[in-house]
């Protein structure tokens, strides 16, 4: 093997690895937000490919999560961890303040990953939906609460609730006074029906779980939606 064939050889090698090198970098570069694992999540972004994955991560950075609510214009109360002999003694979890849209019940204690998908689902699904499917924005969404120290009904199974960990959705009032409800108008051949059709469809692309009327008769009045470690759209 003489010489120049190695410096041809060695040379081949640096050209490939500059073009892998720069196809990497063109795909991080170019790639909308939305779909780029590698950007940090920004809850304004559009949902994508990659949006349901980096919201998992927030489970696991604190400091994200709340740089990630503060950027968005969340605003939450801290709360310190429970003391431990407590029932559903709880870390670190938030009281939401002010999202986008105001809820009926107050106050709605929560993780901080959970707050970050509902803004998200407020802010992508149920608040332009609103307006492109019932022609009106969305002035309140109305809950059966966040928080509560309880089991999975009928199971001996913790429900996510006990861990601040998931929020029941009951309705919404538009400003122009109509009102859609989970119980009146699931599956209903109308406007609403197809309206709560797709915010619970879009609620599946962000949280870990999404529970409605189809699922059991405990939730024929609302959607459940939690980001524990169960993965279920139904
Ligand atoms: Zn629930």
């Amino acid at each position: 093997m003489g010489l120049w064939y190695q410096i041809k050889e060695i040379g081949l090698i640096i050209a490939m690895t500059l073009f892998i090198g720069l196809l990497g970098y063109g795909f991080y570069r170019w790639l909308p937000v939305q779909h780029n694992p590698f950007k940090p999540l920004n809850l304004a972004d559009p949902i994508g490919m990659a949006t349901y994955n980096k919201l998992t991560d927030l489970k696991y950075n604190a400091g994200l999560c709340q740089a990630a609510l503060l950027e968005a214009g969340v605003e939450v109360a801290i709360l310190e961890k429970d003391d431990p002999k407590a029932r559903c003694s709880l870390g670190e979890t938030m009281v939401l303040q002010k999202s986008l849209t105001p809820y009926n019940a107050a106050p709605l204690r929560m993780t901080c990953h959970q707050i970050a998908a509902l803004h998200m689902w407020e802010r992508h699904v149920a608040r332009p939906l609103a307006e492109d499917i019932l022609g009106s924005p969305l002035s309140r969404i109305d809950t059966f609460g966040s928080f509560s120290c309880r089991n999975i009904a009928g199971t001996r199974t913790r429900s996510e609730h006990s861990y601040a960990n998931a929020i029941d959705i009951a309705g919404f009032v538009l400003e122009d006074g109509r009102r859609i409800s989970v119980l009146d108008h699931w599956r209903e051949d109308s406007v609403n029906g197809e309206y709560l059709s797709k915010v619970h469809k879009g609620a599946c692309r962000l949280f870990s779980v999404t529970l409605g009327p189809d699922y059991n008769a405990a939730h024929a009045d609302h959607f459940h939606f939690d980001m524990g470690r169960s993965e279920t759209c139904r």
